[in-house]
């Protein structure tokens, strides 16, 4: 028996009441680091442009069964194959890997065999519970999980990987993990329903980025130089 290590029940109380304070401290520090955030409405929307190369001209379109707001773009002329694949907006990628299995169709097989889901394929992160996804890219993305992108930083490659029938860029645009209507340029896509066959042709305007910008400075460095008048 050791009698003075036995607490007194004042003691046991207090102990009690300490123990109890730290099980709600703990408590509130969870909620706040899952619930509020969970909770948060999301954010305005990004300012999104059309995903591929800045001037390009792209048919944008839905057909039944491709589920509704999902948008397949196919250049308006010229291949597909190896068309620059940018970033909506700026983010973060989340993503950036193989989804389902990439199937074996290539600018050298086109008619290959078909593999299933997304194929190599990019996800980003906007903030504001704002996402965006790249599906069916020829060749493993060009970023990494982790990495930051600016908008029209180049992300990857149109190909034909993964349940895919032609080469095409698969593009989604995520509200708090739903999707919604695409937007691009701040205007409505007017694809919001898989009902039928609709596609319209738009041209990007996501000149903001790497590509772009090097463009712009070799032009405006030709212009300097350039005979004057
Ligand atoms: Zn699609």
């Amino acid at each position: 028996m050791v009698p003075s290590r036995q607490l007194t029940p004042v003691r046991r109380r207090v102990v009690a009441a300490v123990l109890g304070l730290g099980v709600v401290a703990v408590v509130v520090l969870l909620v706040g680091v899952y619930a509020v955030p969970v909770l948060r409405p999301p954010g305005p929307r990004p300012a999104f442009q059309l995903p591929v190369a800045c001037g390009e001209k792209w048919q944008v379109g839905t057909y039944p069964g491709h589920d509704d707001f999902d948008i397949d773009l196919f250049p308006d002329k010229g291949q597909a194959w190896g068309r620059p694949v940018l970033a909506a907006a700026a983010g973060t990628v989340v993503e950036a890997g193989i989804s389902g299995t990439l199937g074996g169709r290539t600018p050298q097989n086109p008619d290959g065999p078909r593999g299933t889901s997304g194929g190599y394929w990019v996800k980003i992160d906007h903030g504001g519970k704002w996402e965006t996804l790249y599906l069916h890219m020829l060749e493993p993305p060009s970023v990494r999980r982790g990495q930051r992108v600016e908008q029209g930083d180049q992300i990857g490659k149109v190909g034909s990987t993964g349940k895919s029938g032609a080469p095409h860029l698969h593009h989604e645009q995520l509200r708090a993990g739903e999707k919604v209507e695409t937007h691009f340029a701040g205007a409505p896509s007017g694809i919001t329903t898989d009902d039928r066959e609709y596609s319209v042709t738009l041209t990007s305007r996501n000149c903001a980025g790497a590509a772009s910008r090097a463009t712009a400075g070799k032009r405006n460095a030709g212009e300097k130089s350039g005979p004057v008048g």
